[in-house]
């Protein structure tokens, strides 16, 4: 979608929007899978409520975009706006076990501040792509551990009121992948509680995740993580690679045979040959297993 209306563009620059015309969304995806539209970068919080309803009366639709790492994006012209934040500096301040970050911040890099700084906790999401924006919404989690323990306070935009309003952890209900924030709030901001811990001690639990990883997911290719959420008591990928299915292909979308719940783009994938794929793959395990598996990938199709 195109915004070509000079009195919009006029707008957004005054709402400190910085316009980009017919973004490639296979370049803001780790996929590498998305067709094109404009994308919307957001300077200043404040001006979120202001730009949305300027959205809004003008029949513009939108999406929110993180670091791309969790998303399959449709083909060809897309028939929405993408909003992003864009990442202020600093992005963490640090009062003493309160870890105040930005959305827009990087996971790991936020992670790794906080580590060289003796608070711990996170070690299990080093690794993770993404903002801690992405990570809150989805309750990103690993190795037993997920961001929503440590979430202290979340400043958003909610759409339900139209207002930046500020929760607090014990507001919000983070499940495995799932988190009770409206499909259109916004992350603005969160500050975390973590545990103190000595840099030395959290650099040894950084180490083991980034082996375990290593050891088994295809990090030189591009993919999205985890297709599947895990059904209770279940593992996808068990159920399959139980059905021989690693490497498995609709075009360049391929089943990892490194890691059966990643799919990668093996080249030159669209989108369509993923969902191929993705909907094949149900199929199979539904045919075997008796279970409908759930996507935790997040898919933006027209
Ligand atoms: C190699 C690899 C390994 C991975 N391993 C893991 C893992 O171990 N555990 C795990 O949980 N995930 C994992 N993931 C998936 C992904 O990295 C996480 O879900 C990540 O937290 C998504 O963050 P993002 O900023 O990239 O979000 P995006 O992909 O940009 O967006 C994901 C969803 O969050 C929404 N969103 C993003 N930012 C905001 C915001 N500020 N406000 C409101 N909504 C927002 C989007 O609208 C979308 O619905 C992995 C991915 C890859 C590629």
């Amino acid at each position: 979608m195109r915004i070509h209306d000079p009195s919009i563009v006029g707008k957004l620059a005054e709402l400190h929007v910085e316009l980009q015309y017919g973004a490639a969304l296979s370049d803001l995806t780790s996929l590498g899978i998305g067709g094109t539209t404009d994308l919307l970068r957001i300077k200043k919080h404040e001006s979120l409520p202001d730009l949305l309803s300027l959205l809004d009366v003008n029949d513009i639709p939108h999406k929110f975009l993180g670091g791309g790492s969790n998303l399959l994006v449709g083909d060809g012209e897309l028939p929405w706006v993408v909003l992003q934040l864009v990442r202020p500096e600093p992005d963490v301040v640090l009062d003493g076990s309160l870890a105040r970050v930005d959305a827009a911040a990087d996971l790991g890099r936020m992670i790794t501040f906080c580590a060289k700084n003796d608070l711990g906790g996170m070690e299990g999401l080093i690794g993770v792509p993404g903002t801690v924006g992405g990570a809150l919404r989805m309750n990103a989690g690993a190795y037993g551990m997920q961001i929503g323990n440590y979430v202290r306070e979340v400043t958003l935009y909610r759409s339900a009121s139209r207002k930046v309003e500020i929760l607090r952890g014990d507001q919000i209900s983070f499940e495995y992948r799932h988190t009770s924030f409206a499909p259109d709030d916004m992350m603005l901001a969160v500050i975390l509680e973590l545990p103190s811990k000595p840099y030395k001690e959290i650099l040894k639990g950084i180490r083991i995740c980034n082996e375990k990883r290593r050891s088994s997911q295809p990090l030189g290719q591009k993919s999205a993580g985890c297709i599947f959420k895990n059904p209770p008591g279940a593992s996808a990928g068990r159920m399959i690679d139980e059905l021989g299915l690693k490497g498995l292909s609709v075009g360049d979308a391929q089943v990892s045979d490194r890691h059966a719940n990643f799919f990668v783009n093996a080249g030159h994938a669209s989108a369509k040959d993923m969902l191929a794929l993705i909907a094949g793959v149900r199929e199979r395990v539904q045919k075997s297993f008796g279970v409908s598996l759930e996507n935790e990938v997040v898919v933006w199709n027209a």
